[in-house]
């Protein structure tokens, strides 16, 4: 293969960067080529993510490798050789198939990272239904939109989510047929909740033995809700085919080595917690370690020295968390495994790479890639000098472009380098999305000239290198989470006190953005701190920690354009401190 080195020792297979020339690996490779590094389905069955992820790796040696070692909160460390793995997901799948769950049918999971997640994950794409998994941080009103959108027919969580989160809305989802639930710190739950059966019972009672069906590479396999500017969630579709991607991406970006153990910091809510949480480390034959915990520097740097991590894939926000906790207390670690640092999800601030030299004596990877996409995209790559503040170059089987919209409703591409446009990317690679759930406009509307509109909007340099300039829209990005505003105003208005409400990204040191909504009052309602704080607590609760306001202000109206849309940008441009940009179409 191109991309795998000459090899004259065992230190050159163990350190070697995959991508050791960037030029003529891109140009020799090939999406077939990559597909040859995986096995296939036996007998010509086709290709099945969970198959290339662990049911191959239990015929030899690597069978009885730590495939994920979970640690626990309370300090519990626990490890799932591939084989056992492989009979945890057999399990599941069986549960799966004697609830009457069928190709294709949802199966969605609400938990933190817990090992039972895992088992989910790939239990149901062995039984080839769709996995779905959703932030355990999202309040009831995130997940009663998702679940009613994917169809739901199977829900897997724990007791005290669903008593929290779901119970109340349970009556609200008729496709939803079966709950399963894990009890606390994992064990089976301790008295049955009506409507809601025990996950642990149902894996204890179904065989550690399971013959994956016939799998079409284009069956649908993961649906990741993303969010846009209007409109509700959109549910990115993935089929198994994305593996073969998933696997090259984990080979050739983040350079994984046979050897490797790897730690990606994603929580599986969002998609990098599945292609790099769970799939492409497994694909790669790896140990994955999955922390159950929220960022805390002493157990992170803990993290790299007790469990010799030597890949470690993270993010910007908790990147700046450890900067402000200073370098010192690195050093008191010994990190010597650590040999190739990854970020993703938001701008990497040239500082934090310079910071990651300094801290840890290799700087962080900057590598961009979105829910549609389904892997990475663009990356900084281990055999080549990093470009501080750049998200590097595309990947081989690749290729991006900047480019303009027309008038003609298409799009022009701009080759002037440092030219400002949107990211565009030419469809073709394994693991891009096939639709948005049930949406086929909105899926059409991503589409111009033959390109994928990724709604970010970037330049490319002279030498080929991409960077980030923000979006085209006006998602917002909170500690690397992506947030729709128009899901956050539409709980707002629900408040009986609320007569409008417009919510934007307000700049943050660490967050990069925080939720800020504007409001304004329904007559016979007057702005006051009571109010204000009633309004985040109602929000909270209604859309949970992660994706409700942080902040709320008052104002009398809300500017909107001549046909009644309320113009955010002017309001951020406004909280900036910003000129005010083409305020034509501003209502008089
Ligand atoms: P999501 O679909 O939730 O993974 O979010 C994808 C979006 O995150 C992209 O469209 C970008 O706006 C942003 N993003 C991801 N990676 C990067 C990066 N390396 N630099 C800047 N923005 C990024």
């Amino acid at each position: 293969m191109p991309w795998n080195p000459i090899i004259k020792s065992r230190r050159d297979w163990e350190t070697i960067p995959n991508l050791h020339d960037y030029e003529s690996v891109r140009k020799e490779f090939s999406w077939e080529q990559a597909r040859t590094e995986l096995d296939g389905l036996p007998d010509g069955q086709g290709l099945n993510i969970a198959h290339e992820a662990v049911v191959r790796h239990t015929i030899g040696p690597l069978g009885q490798q730590t495939a994920i070692r979970w640690l626990g909160k309370s300090g519990q460390v626990e490890d799932y050789s591939y084989a056992r793995l492989d009979d945890l997901t057999n399990r599941f799948a069986n549960t799966l198939q004697g609830l009457g769950v069928v190709k294709g049918d949802r199966v969605f999971v609400l938990a933190g990272r817990i090992p039972e997640l895992y088992i989910t994950a790939l239990g149901t794409l062995k039984h080839r239904a769709v996995f779905c998994p959703l932030f355990s941080a999202f309040g009831p009103e995130p997940i009663r939109a998702r679940l009613t959108i994917g169809q739901a027919k199977v829900l897997v969580t724990t007791e005290s989510l669903y008593q929290r989160k779901v119970a109340g809305i349970r009556e609200t989802l008729p496709h939803l047929e079966h709950v399963l639930l894990i009890g606390e710190e994992g064990r089976p739950t301790a008295t049955p909740i009506p409507g809601t059966q025990s996950f642990h019972q149902l894996l204890e009672q179904h065989p550690g033995i399971y013959r994956i069906g016939p799998t079409d590479p284009e069956d649908a396999a993961l649906l990741h809700f993303t969010s846009g500017t209007t409109g509700t969630p959109k549910g990115a579709l993935h089929v198994h085919s994305a593996v073969v991607a998933h696997h090259i991406t984990g080979k050739l970006a983040l350079d994984f080595h046979p050897a490797d153990i790897f730690w990606c910091t994603a929580d599986p809510g969002w998609v990098t917690g599945t292609s790099y949480g769970i799939i492409a480390p497994l694909t790669n034959g790896l140990t994955s370690i999955v922390d159950e915990a929220d960022f805390e520097a002493k157990r992170w740097y803990g993290i790299l020295q007790d469990h010799r991590v030597s890949v470690w894939y993270t993010a910007p926000t908790a990147i700046r968390m450890m900067i402000k906790v200073g370098v010192d207390l690195v050093r008191k670690y010994d990190l010597r495994p650590l040999r190739f640092l990854a970020s993703v999800g938001e701008p990497l601030n040239p500082e934090a790479v310079v910071w990651g030299e300094k801290a840890f004596g290799r700087p962080f990877h900057d590598n961009w890639w979105q829910t549609e996409t389904g892997g990475i995209m663009i990356a900084n790559y281990a055999a080549m000098d990093v470009r501080p503040g750049s998200m590097g170059r595309p990947l081989p089987g690749i290729e991006a472009g900047i480019v303009k919209k027309t008038e003609s409703g298409g799009v022009e591409v701009l080759n002037e380098p440092d030219v400002q446009g949107e990211l565009a990317l030419r469809p073709g690679w394994p693991s891009m999305f096939r639709g948005y759930w049930n949406e086929p406009e909105r899926y059409k509307k991503c589409f111009a000239s033959g390109w994928y509109l990724t709604g970010d909007v970037a330049k490319k340099d002279a030498d080929g290198y991409f960077w980030f300039v923000g979006r085209a829209d006006d998602v917002i990005k909170t500690s690397g989470h992506l947030i729709g505003p128009f899901e956050v105003e539409s709980v707002l208005i629900e408040h009986k006190a609320v007569a409008e409400a417009a919510v934007i990204g307000k700049p943050d040191p660490v967050a990069m953005e925080i939720v800020k909504a504007f409001v304004s009052l329904k007559d016979g309602h007057e702005p006051s701190e009571a109010l204000q704080r009633e309004l985040l607590g109602f929000a909270r609760t209604r859309l949970g920690a992660a994706v409700a306001p942080k902040e709320i202000a008052f104002l009398a109206t809300l500017p909107k354009t001549r046909s009644g849309k309320i113009m955010r940008r002017l309001l951020k441009a406004r909280e900036l401190g910003l000129p005010e940009g083409d305020t034509s179409t501003l209502e008089a």
